[in-house]
């Protein structure tokens, strides 16, 4: 009889049922973010979890030491703002200590104060937020006033040689005006800008209408560039961007379609919110908690298996445009600030 082989056994409790090998863990550090963007959260705030309820920054170590055991390769931290979590240089620091490619999702506010624990810990490229280049209306998206900051330290990412990608949720009617400078931003700047069509999250005020759809963005492009001046650039399997660039800017732009055209085929994440909790789709409400039988002492792979494996092929179910109509399919999920997007 021949020995299991014990590496392909860790390996496949990260393979869900349609091959799908998920080697990209997105940790939420916290629920609490300096900002309150109206897509991301409802005005009135959060039920938050209690504090004993959030992981701590050894439990972040510990669990992500297992996921890398079972062939996570590449770690990427979010929120609520992962900055600003007390301890966030010591999980940079920790979470550096293990084989793995570590990146993070920030709103820029605060990212200043890490460049150098950014470049001391490995951290090579960056995602910031940023929904509009008008402060006012940058005011008005995030209920505060950092626009300024936010900018600066996009510039200051790029001066000091991290590669950044900027993330900008178009809602309909409110940004969609300012496609093309955003676009514009990557003439000199070597960044992608990436445009992402706005989902539905619990008190988002998500409707159809607001979305703002890959083919709208690039019918935008159309009439602002020549035709042979837009390249299309060539994207991995596991991208979830289709990528663009003008040609002779220095920079990139790029759509993650989450709504209009999922990419769900390619789909290697796996995300662990702050509170300890397997989410193995973005669009599903339901979750697996991983931290209480981490506290019990309980091996975590039967919980992460469970989770990988019932996971389905297509946005949880949401597998046309049509469903989207249907709020009962969204409506009961977390809001992103609890997610991490
Ligand atoms: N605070 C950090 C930030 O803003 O980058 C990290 C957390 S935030 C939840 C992660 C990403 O999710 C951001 O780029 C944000 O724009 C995106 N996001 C939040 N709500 C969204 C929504 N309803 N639709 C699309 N993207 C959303
Ligand atoms: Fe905070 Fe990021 Fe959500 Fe904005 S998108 S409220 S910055 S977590």
């Amino acid at each position: 009889m021949t020995k299991p082989n014990a590496k392909s056994n860790i390996e496949n409790i990260l393979t869900d049922t349609f091959g799908r090998k998920h080697n990209y863990l997105r940790i939420s550090l916290t629920e609490r973010c300096n900002l309150r963007c109206t897509y991301c959260m409802p005005a009135d705030g959060v039920q938050l979890s209690p504090k004993a309820h959030i992981m701590t920054y050894e439990e972040i170590y510990t669990i992500a030491k297992e996921f890398v055991k079972m062939g996570v390769t590449k770690i990427r931290l979010t929120g609520g703002e992962p900055l600003i979590r007390k301890d966030a240089s010591l999980i940079l620091e920790k979470l550096a200590s293990l084989p793995v490619q570590l990146t993070l999702t920030t709103n820029g506010v605060v990212v200043d104060r890490f460049i150098n624990d950014f470049k001391k810990y490995g951290i090579k490229t960056l995602n910031i937020s940023l929904d509009s280049l008008n402060e006012k209306k940058n005011e008005e998206i995030t209920r505060r006033s950092y626009f300024k900051k936010v900018y600066q330290n996009m510039i200051l990412l790029v001066k000091e040689g991290f590669k950044v990608k900027v993330n900008c949720v178009l809602i309909k009617g409110f940004n969609d005006n300012e496609i093309i400078d955003f676009i514009k931003l990557s003439r000199d700047l070597p960044i992608q800008v990436r445009f992402i069509e706005f989902m539905p999250f619990d008190g988002n005020q998500w409707n159809k209408k607001k979305l703002v759809s890959l083919e709208e963005i690039l019918s935008e492009v159309d009439l602002n560039f020549k035709k042979e001046n837009i390249i299309k650039l060539k994207d991995a399997l596991n991208d979830t961007t289709k990528s663009y660039k003008i040609r002779d800017y220095k920079g990139t732009f790029a759509i993650i379609s989450s709504v209009t055209n999922p990419f769900c085929d390619g789909c290697n994440r796996i995300r662990l919110t702050a509170n300890g909790h397997i989410k193995n789709c973005l669009f599903s409400s339901k979750e697996s908690d991983l931290l209480t039988p981490f506290r019990a002492g309980e091996p975590i792979s039967v919980v992460i298996k469970k989770a990988i494996q019932s996971k389905r092929k297509i946005r949880n179910g949401m597998d046309t445009l049509d469903k989207f109509n249907q709020p009962e399919l969204h409506s009961n999920n977390r809001s992103m600030i609890t997610i991490g997007g």
